[in-house]
């Protein structure tokens, strides 16, 4: 079974014109959108297959200020606060809750790279709990075993994958602003240096704005307006259990397999960090600039096979604007199951867990996180190509920062004081070929 998704219905026509179109919606388009209808524009979502139906519902779901990157500290903590805020503002369910999040561990070097982020932490005004080992063992009771330590971050949480994106294109549409599944954009006309129009497979919309929240696929568009944008993406297997009555964590992490609550009462089992790399013409195009994210990530990281090829989004073709293209014929990324990985991730969540132990899986899928070299996405105005803003690349932690992610586009597109400082995720940084320090986290 794929992951789990609630379906919102559809924009029946396509505006001729609108302030801003913004292809793709995930969490980030969706947010994005949203954000830009509440400040009175007219958009337009278009979304090739259905609202989050890639990353955006395949994730575990954590909005983490933990062990995040300097970088993207700041835009995690405003967006815990905006997750909240909007829930207040719409009334619509994402899922959101601040349930804090709990690791544990027994080895001294990830307990004490732990103690040095808190130390950092607190510098940016972020508190978070070092555990010792009675209180990582006494929270984390449920496993039924002793911990040398661990770290509690109360103000983080979690929201629902299933539910979160589509909530928010519904939000949307109660603004004004349209939706439209299985509309893929071919691409973008450009007139004296400026975007003039958003080229779908149902029609032109003419548009002096087009904000690129296509994920996974950002790359290869770029590609067609010859805009360079480093992007590679692992394909990560994971697992929903359904509850069997059993009190369990609403969280837990460990190196060894993870579990969050889901929206429906069940859990979400993973490896952290563990994918496959499958090789594709496009990683090859980028792979000197992967390298130094590879080899600091080598150890969670298993070659794949053909199926990047397969699924299309990472080709080397170029696209004609009146004919379909390799988005219409992958509507939804769903790449295939690394069945080995469900065994593994499922035994090792029964050993940690014992009472998960009867819990039937009720669901096991893979998503392809979409990276870029240094771990940090690439959200701004590609120079040359005005009205042309990228906001792609969130190498595994765009969920949690969704709301400040888009909050942040809407800024730079309204010109209104950007919610965090807009300078780590400017695209200029990949035009060059120098590779800024690779994410810690
Ligand atoms: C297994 C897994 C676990 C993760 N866990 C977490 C987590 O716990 N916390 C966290 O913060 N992050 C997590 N992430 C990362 C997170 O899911 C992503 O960073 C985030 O969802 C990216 O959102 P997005 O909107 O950029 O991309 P997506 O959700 O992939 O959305 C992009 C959308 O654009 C559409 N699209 C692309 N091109 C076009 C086009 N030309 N025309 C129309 N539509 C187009 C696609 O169909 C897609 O729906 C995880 C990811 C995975 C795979």
């Amino acid at each position: 079974m794929p992951a789990p998704l609630t379906q919102i219905e559809t924009s029946a026509k396509l505006p001729h014109t609108a302030d801003a179109v913004i292809i793709g919606a995930g969490i980030i388009g969706a947010f994005t959108a949203y954000y830009l209808a509440k400040r009175g524009m007219k958009v337009a979502l278009v979304e090739k297959g259905r609202v989050g139906a890639e990353q955006s519902s395949r994730n575990w779901g954590w909005c983490r200020q933990q062990n995040r990157d300097a970088r993207e500290l700041p835009m995690a903590t405003k967006s815990l606060d905006l997750w909240e805020r909007f829930a207040v503002e719409t009334g619509e369910n994402t899922g959101f809750r601040r349930c804090g999040l709990l690791y544990l561990s027994d080895s001294e070097e990830e307990l004490a790279g732990w103690a040095r982020w808190r130390d950092y932490a607190r510098t940016v005004g972020v508190t978070t709990h070092m555990l010792s080992a009675n209180e990582a063992t006494e929270r984390g009771r449920v496993t039924r075993r002793r911990w040398r330590g661990g770290v509690f971050s109360p103000s983080d949480g979690i929201a629902d994958p299933a539910n979160a994106a589509p909530a928010v294109a519904r939000a949307l549409l109660k603004l004004g602003g349209t939706v439209h599944q299985g509309c893929a954009a071919r691409g973008i006309e450009i007139a004296g240096g400026a975007v003039s129009g958003v080229v779908t497979e149902k029609g032109t919309i003419r548009t002096q704005i087009a904000i690129l929240a296509g994920g996974a696929w950002a790359s290869s568009f770029c590609r067609q307006i010859g805009v360079r944008f480093p992007q590679a993406s692992v394909r990560q297997s994971i697992l929903a259990v359904a509850s069997n009555g059993n009190a369990l964590p609403d969280v837990l992490y460990t190196s060894g397999v993870s579990l969050t609550r889901r929206g429906d009462g069940g859990h979400t089992l993973a490896i952290s960090g563990r994918g496959r790399v499958d090789p594709t013409p496009q990683l090859l195009r980028f792979s000197m600039q992967f390298l130094p994210m590879f080899l600091r990530r080598w150890r969670n990281l298993a070659p794949g096979g053909m199926e990047g090829v397969r699924s299309g989004h990472e080709g080397m073709s170029r696209w004609r604007l009146d004919r379909p293209t390799p988005m219409e014929r992958m509507r939804i990324l769903d790449p295939l199951v690394d069945a080995g990985q469900v065994k593994l991730t499922y035994a090792r969540a029964v050993k940690l867990i014992p009472e998960l132990d009867g819990c039937a899986i009720s669901a096991a899928w893979s998503g392809y996180v979409d990276s870029t070299p240094d771990g940090v996405p690439g959200i701004g105005e590609i120079p040359g190509i005005r009205g042309f803003v990228l906001a792609a690349g969130f190498s595994g932690h765009g969920f949690g920062i969704g709301p400040g992610a888009g909050h942040l586009v809407a800024d730079i597109v309204t010109g209104d004081a950007p919610i965090v400082d807009p300078a780590p995720y400017h695209p200029n940084r990949f035009a060059n070929s120098t590779w800024g320090k690779v994410a810690d986290f």
